[in-house]
């Protein structure tokens, strides 16, 4: 599966927001966005007029990035959300928040989606008792996911109970931090999803 590799600090300073990309790092002030909230490169701190267009692109880059989603995949999601029943900026964010990654970065598992990501792929969490090793998995409400029993042992995990308290949980999870699992309560509403995104300009860029 195709990721992006590089600097990861990059893609927060060229979108201007906290993407939250690296775990622990993120909250505290050796964060590069706490001193250098301006674009990467010799002309970062340049002035920009930026085009309607370009202001569209910046929006679903930003989505796509802090999500870590390839850009067909993003395209997929848009697809399905404008032919869904609902506001298709609240349900493309919806689908974005159900993937499997997203939700155990959410609950605690993970310090980043990025580390959510691998920690999937290696095949350490199960939704509703069964091993799911697909980030991109959409969960739906009602759903049970968990560590797997072989991975409670290991010393990464071993410090979810604490590491949560520090976490706010969003509230439309719940989490079991002694049993190390958690459930899906009902989808996010737009109020709900924190990340800083214009939807409504990614739905201007893709409807052209
Ligand atoms: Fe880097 Fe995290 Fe700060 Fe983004 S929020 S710049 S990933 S430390």
């Amino acid at each position: 599966m195709a990721k992006y590799a590089g600097p990861v600090c990059r893609l927060c300073r060229r979108e201007a927001a906290k993407l939250f990309l690296k775990g622990s790092k993120c909250y505290t002030p050796k964060c590069p966005m706490e001193k250098r909230a301006y674009p990467p490169g010799e002309h970062g701190q340049g002035r920009h007029k930026i085009s309607e267009y370009g202001a569209q692109l910046r929006e679903k880059q930003k989505a796509r990035r802090a999500y870590g989603v390839l850009e067909r995949q993003f395209r997929r999601y848009f697809t399905h959300a404008a032919r869904a029943r609902g506001v298709t900026g609240e349900t493309l964010l919806q689908l974005l928040e159900r993937r499997l990654d997203n939700v155990i970065f959410r609950l605690g598992f993970a310090g980043s989606r990025l580390e959510a990501r691998q920690l999937v792929g290696h095949g350490h969490f199960t939704v509703n008792g069964r091993r799911v090793d697909v980030p991109s998995f959409q969960v739906r409400p009602g759903d049970v996911v968990a560590l797997a029993e072989r991975s409670k042992g290991l010393a990464r995990f071993k410090q979810i109970a604490e590491q949560s308290q520090q976490r706010t949980i969003p509230t439309w999870l719940e989490l079991d931090a002694e049993k190390a699992r958690g459930q899906v309560l009902r989808l996010p509403t737009r109020e709900e999803i924190d990340v800083p995104v214009q939807e409504h300009q990614i739905i201007a860029l893709y409807s052209k």
